[in-house]
This record gives C-alpha cells, sequence and structure tokens, in this order.
C-alpha cells in the first residue's frame, strides 16, 4: 500500500514538475522572443513597408525582417519614393480581364514602389573593388531590370526585355523584388544605381526612373526630327498632349535639353489648371482641347488653321482621337511618340504616311544609360523649379493613392521616409 502511495505521488510530481518546467519554459521563450523582436526593431533589423493585400483594397502597413544585403547588389536606407500612377492600376486592376499582372494568388503581400531615391547602407560582399559607390551616397534605383539573360538585357537595353512576365522580375512591379514602399530596399545588382548628387534635391531625383526617364527618352526620340526642322526653318514646334507627371517633366526638359536652339513646346489638354503649371515650368503655348470637339476642330485649333504645323508630338494619351489629331498637325518630316496608354487603334492612311515621312515611335521608359544622361543633364542645368510634389508618410499611403484615384492631387505624390 506505502509502495503504491509512494508511486502515485511521485507520479504526481514528476507531472506536476514537467506542467510546471514546460509553462516556465514556454512563458521565458515568449517573453525571450518579444524582447529579441523589440531589440531588433531597436537595433533597425526590421523594414516597415505597405503591402498589397486585395485587389481594390487598402495596403497593409507592416513590418518584415530586414532582407539579408544582394552578394552583387546593396541595401538601401529610403529617402523617398514616387508613387506611380501604374501602381494603382496594379492594385486596382487585378481583377479586370486582360490586366497585364494576371498574379492571382501572389497577387498578395508585394510591396511596390518602382521610383525610389535612397542612401547605399550596405554593399554586398562581392562588388567589386572598383565600384564607384560608397556606403552613404545618395543614389536612384534603374528598376527595370530585366530577365538579366536575355540579349536586350546583356546590352544593357533591359527595358526592351522580352522576358520580364509582366514586369515581375523589375523591381517594385509585384514580383520579388521588394519597391520603394518600404523603409529598406535590397537592390539585387550594383550596376542598377545612378548617383545622384546635391545638385538634383532627393526628393525630386526619386522620380527621374519612370517619370523623368519616360520624359527624357521621348524628347530623345523625337530630337532628330526636331533638330532636322530648326535647319530647314530656324525654328520647331513640339506638341506635348496631356500635360499630367510625364507632360510637365517634358516640357522642363525640352527647355533643359534645347537651350540653345530654338525649339517651342506647346502644350495640349483638357483640363485648364494643369495648363497653367506647364506654362509656369517653360511651355511656349498652352491650347486648350475641348473635349467634345472633333478631330478636324483640334487640328485646326492646334495648327491655327495649318499655319503653325508641329515637328514633333509626343502623346501622354494615347487614344484614337489623339493620335489621329497628332498625324494630322505634323508637318512633312515631323515624329510621333506615342507613350500614354489609354487605349484604342491608330488607323493612319499609308498614301500620307509616306508622302510626309513620318516617323513613328512608341515609348516605355528607357535605358539606364538615358537615365544617367538624364542625371548629368540636370546635374548641368540645375532646373530653377521642378514639377509640384505632394507628401505623404508611409502610414498615409493609402490616402495618396486614394487621391491619386481622384485626381485630386498637387503634382506627384511622393512618400517621404525619416531618416
Ligand atoms: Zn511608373
Ligand atoms: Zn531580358
Amino acid at each position: 500500500m506505502d509502495e503504491c502511495i509512494d508511486g502515485w505521488l511521485a507520479g504526481w510530481l514528476a507531472g506536476w514538475l514537467a506542467g510546471w518546467l514546460a509553462g516556465w519554459l514556454a512563458g521565458w521563450l515568449a517573453g525571450w522572443l518579444a524582447e529579441l523582436a523589440g531589440w531588433l526593431v531597436a537595433n533597425g533589423e526590421t523594414l516597415r513597408c505597405a503591402e498589397t493585400v486585395e485587389p481594390l483594397q487598402p495596403l497593409n502597413v507592416t513590418s518584415r525582417p530586414l532582407p539579408e544585403v544582394p552578394d552583387e547588389g546593396v541595401l538601401l536606407r529610403t529617402l523617398y519614393a514616387g508613387i506611380c500612377r501604374s501602381d494603382v492600376h496594379f492594385i486596382d486592376d487585378e481583377t479586370k480581364a486582360g490586366n497585364n499582372n494576371g498574379l492571382g494568388d501572389s497577387f498578395k503581400g508585394a510591396v511596390l514602389g518602382h521610383e525610389i531615391c535612397g542612401i547605399v547602407d550596405v554593399i554586398g560582399k562581392e562588388v567589386p573593388a572598383d565600384c564607384p559607390l560608397k556606403v552613404g551616397y545618395t543614389v536612384i534605383v534603374y528598376p527595370w531590370r530585366g530577365c538579366r539573360q536575355c540579349e536586350a538585357c546583356s546590352a544593357n537595353e533591359s527595358h526592351l526585355c522580352e522576358n520580364t512576365a509582366g514586369g515581375a522580375t523589375d523591381i517594385g512591379r509585384g514580383g520579388e523584388h521588394v519597391g520603394g514602399y518600404s523603409t529598406h530596399v535590397a537592390v539585387p545588382e550594383w550596376t542598377l544605381l545612378v548617383r545622384v548628387r546635391e545638385a538634383i534635391p532627393p526628393q525630386i531625383a526619386c522620380l527621374l526612373p519612370c517619370c523623368g526617364l519616360t520624359a527624357f527618352a521621348s524628347i530623345t526620340k523625337a530630337r532628330p526630327n526636331l533638330e532636322c526642322a530648326v535647319r530647314m526653318r530656324g525654328r520647331a514646334n513640339l506638341l506635348v498632349i496631356g500635360t499630367g507627371g510625364v507632360g510637365t517633366w517634358t516640357t522642363l526638359l525640352v527647355k533643359c535639353v534645347f537651350c540653345d536652339k530654338n525649339v517651342n513646346v506647346i502644350c495640349a489638354d483638357v483640363n485648364a489648371a494643369r495648363l497653367e503649371e506647364a506654362a509656369a515650368l517653360g511651355a511656349d503655348d498652352v491650347i486648350e482641347w475641348d473635349d467634345a470637339a472633333d478631330v478636324d476642330e483640334i487640328v485646326a485649333t492646334t495648327t491655327m488653321g495649318g499655319y503653325n504645323k508641329m515637328d514633333a508630338v509626343i502623346d501622354f494619351v494615347g487614344t484614337t482621337r489623339t493620335q489621329t489629331a497628332a498625324f494630322r498637325s505634323l508637318h512633312h518630316g515631323g515624329a510621333i511618340v506615342a507613350v500614354g496608354l489609354y487605349g484604342g487603334q491608330v488607323a493612319l492612311p499609308v498614301r500620307s504616311l509616306v508622302a510626309k515621312s513620318v516617323t513613328l515611335h512608341g515609348q516605355r521608359v528607357g535605358s539606364v544609360h538615358v537615365l544617367r544622361e538624364l542625371v548629368d543633364l540636370l546635374s548641368s542645368q540645375r532646373p530653377q523649379k521642378y514639377p509640384m510634389v505632394e507628401y505623404f508618410g508611409l502610414d498615409d499611403i493609402n490616402s495618396a493613392l486614394d487621391k491619386l484615384r481622384k485626381g485630386d492631387l498637387k503634382g506627384r505624390a511622393v512618400l517621404q521616409f525619416s531618416t
């Protein structure tokens, strides 16, 4: 009987002890883990970012472990990140048939933002010693990295890559590479970085990799036709259709590119307020297009009845109507650069196309070389005035996106990070 009681007592004691120990251990472990998480946050070992949740839903601002520094790249601390309209399309259009993403289940958790300016924080261990970047440098990120393997990517023309699967290999476009809606960005290759110096404010520099680059590359495409017109007539006319973010940047950059030549910039828009900003940035003339007017009326207004034809048109809207008006407004030897993606068909009379020797271009962003040229241009020209910017903190990103959706922004929306 005594043996029985002893056995029962020993069993009860062992059970109680084991339970107590397990409880204590679990409590200690949980406390230690919480302390470790706090320490990691306090020591900057996590990042804060805004990630997609569901299509059409607000982004979720959250913390994540800091990523490892890419061997051949760098870890950046973000200073400023532009919020591009295409990000809103990414968030809102996932459910639409024929959208560009088609991500399905992998939509969730994407950290967008492809207009990034940051400070080099850590350099990867396999970055060559002769790399000109140093910790503390202010840089912008060329996000259009492509697949890194095809002929276009090998020739540093990765914006022409045909293997990007809707941009998933680019930075901040929904693939594995986290974008600028984050306090830190791991840039996989150091060659994607372009240093910016004091001549270009970082809050402006962040807009160069998409908005500025698209504007500059479009001007570069139209440049031979404009220079030919200057040789023939002593002056050239460039029509900019649509003066949103990229259109206003184009107005500014044309004045930087052709500072010593007689190239007039004429801006057309249906929005009078946007035309005012274009005029303030150096547009030589602005034309308010009547939304209800037919193409004949638009062409007559724009060319002053044919007395003031265009030598190049950059179309940031991209409808059948704007493309038709662009073509009919051109001098012989003119160029059309199509950038806007509104949609529609371009049906141009082949006889006129040939007879007028018109050049047709489509332009999607540009190469990393063109981005470097743009940085050099702005560094030397130092414009006194840049297009308007409205700033938001990361916690306010959803109100920035809503304002962009409603057209309530005063200029481009830019995320500002505390350093
Ligand atoms: Zn963009
Ligand atoms: Zn490629």
